[in-house]
């Protein structure tokens, strides 16, 4: 065999890039949980009809991008393209449909055949927030201002405009889709096979399309302004007076579709214009019938999520390197008092290091290259007095201190 290579669509996670990721999620995680999110995780892969339900699914994520597999045993098995799907089966394997609203945060991996290029690839990573179980535009609003404070708290906030749109109620959809299929029907020649073959199973799809001849047609399509009902006008009129109250700012825009069924009122996308044509940052939305497929009741639903890698590359700088306190022990005997006071220091929570072996210039060059902020160095006579020398590389100074005194002086 060759030397092996990351597959395509696939990266390490390493130094710098590690960092940014894992700031991310902590960074999710923590103001998910200000606002009442559990965290939850399923595993990686599913049977295959967690995610491709019946036939009316007309997705790209399902109908062109999914890794399915058949294992050992026969089973048709699916790697994971999202997380809402295998969170709404949970909520209903586990009995859970009784105990509404679930508030759920979730970060990991998602897995889609899709051509590979800056922010996409065929593994990437997902933070993504549900709230199953409430019929409330209140809780559109609050979903979207935690993804909203993720975002500033992540530094990126000025970088993206919140997108928003409404889908409606079902006689609204019904009424908007008619609408749609009639002015698509008068453009056919012009819109791309895909489009033409989704047109009469899902014309909103034709609105989510990514071919630039279908994109100028789209653009003079109808809106769904004109076939909302009443109560699906006050729904979104409600959730834009709550994005008010918690000052989010968005802009409307009427072309942004979730082109599932079971999707209902809400859908918007945070973009940006700094990552080229991967453009959405956040994306959301509410959707009804996703439990009711999984065997559970009629459950409204709403959550969105936002890929790590693009979240990542937005960031402008990546979180530092944590920078650790190196311990330098001068011969054998010194080294077991080493051992003692690093593991004094990380009781102290305080991030201490000890080279395994070397001699005090290669420890002290191996501190420096790690970036330590300071290093301790202890030898046979500083042991027998109590003292060590404390070293600040940062600033070069040196002087000897009593080891009781360690920990006050290193926080
Ligand atoms: P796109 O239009 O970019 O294909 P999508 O509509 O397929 O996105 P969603 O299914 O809504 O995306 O997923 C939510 C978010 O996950 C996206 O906004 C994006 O940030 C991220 N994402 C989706 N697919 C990929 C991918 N292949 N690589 C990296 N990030 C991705
Ligand atoms: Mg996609």
């Amino acid at each position: 065999m060759s030397t092996p290579q990351p597959v395509r669509g696939t990266r390490d996670l390493i130094g710098e890039e590690a960092r940014r990721h894992f700031h991310v999620i902590e960074t999710a995680r923590r103001v998910a949980a200000l606002y009442g999110y559990d965290e939850w995780s399923t595993p990686i892969f599913e049977e295959t009809g967690v995610f491709a339900r019946g036939l009316g699914d007309t997705s790209d994520v399902v109908t062109k991008e999914m890794y399915t597999f058949t294992d050992r045993g026969g089973d048709s098995l699916t790697l994971r393209p999202e997380a809402t799907a295998g969170v709404c089966r949970a909520l209903v394997s586990n009995g859970l449909t009784q105990s509404l609203p679930q508030k759920i945060f979730y970060a990991g991996p998602m897995f889609r055949y899709e051509r590979p290029q800056k922010g996409r690839y065929r593994q990437f990573h997902q933070i993504d927030i549900e709230v199953l179980g409430s019929d409330s535009p209140l809780a559109d609003a609050e979903v979207i201002a935690c993804g909203w404070h993720i975002l500033q708290e992540l530094g990126v906030a000025q970088d993206t405009v919140l997108e928003l749109n409404t889908l409606g109620d079902k006689t609204s959809r019904d009424a908007y889709r008619a609408a749609l299929v009639s002015y698509f029907l008068g453009h056919k020649d012009e819109l791309s096979e895909d489009s033409i073959a989704r047109l009469e199973r899902n014309p909103l799809r034709v609105v989510d399309s990514k071919d630039e001849g279908d994109r100028r047609i789209v653009a003079h399509a109808p809106t769904i302004d004109g076939c909302l009902t009443e109560p699906a006008y006050a729904f979104f009129e409600k959730l834009q007076e709550h994005l008010a109250r918690f000052g989010v700012p968005f802009r409307r825009n009427p072309r942004i579709v979730r082109g599932l069924d079971y999707y209902s009122h809400t859908a918007f996308e945070f973009v940006t214009t700094r990552l080229g044509a991967q453009g959405t940052v956040m994306g959301g939305g509410r959707y009804e019938g996703l439990v009711e497929e999984m065997g559970g009741p009629h459950t409204p639903c709403i959550g969105w999520a936002a890929g790590i890698e693009r979240l990542s590359m937005l960031m402008a700088a990546a979180p530092p390197a944590p920078a650790s306190v190196a311990i330098i022990p001068v011969g054998d005997a010194a080294e077991a008092a080493a051992l003692d006071i690093a593991q004094s220091l990380r009781a102290a929570g305080i991030r201490a290091e000890m080279a395994y072996r070397g001699n005090l210039k290669r420890r002290m060059e191996r501190a420096n290259r790690t970036g330590a902020r300071a290093a301790i160095i202890l030898g046979e006579s500083e042991i027998a007095g109590g003292l060590v020398q404390l070293k600040d590389l940062v600033s070069g100074e040196q002087a000897a201190v009593p080891v009781a005194e360690l920990v006050r002086r290193l926080k």
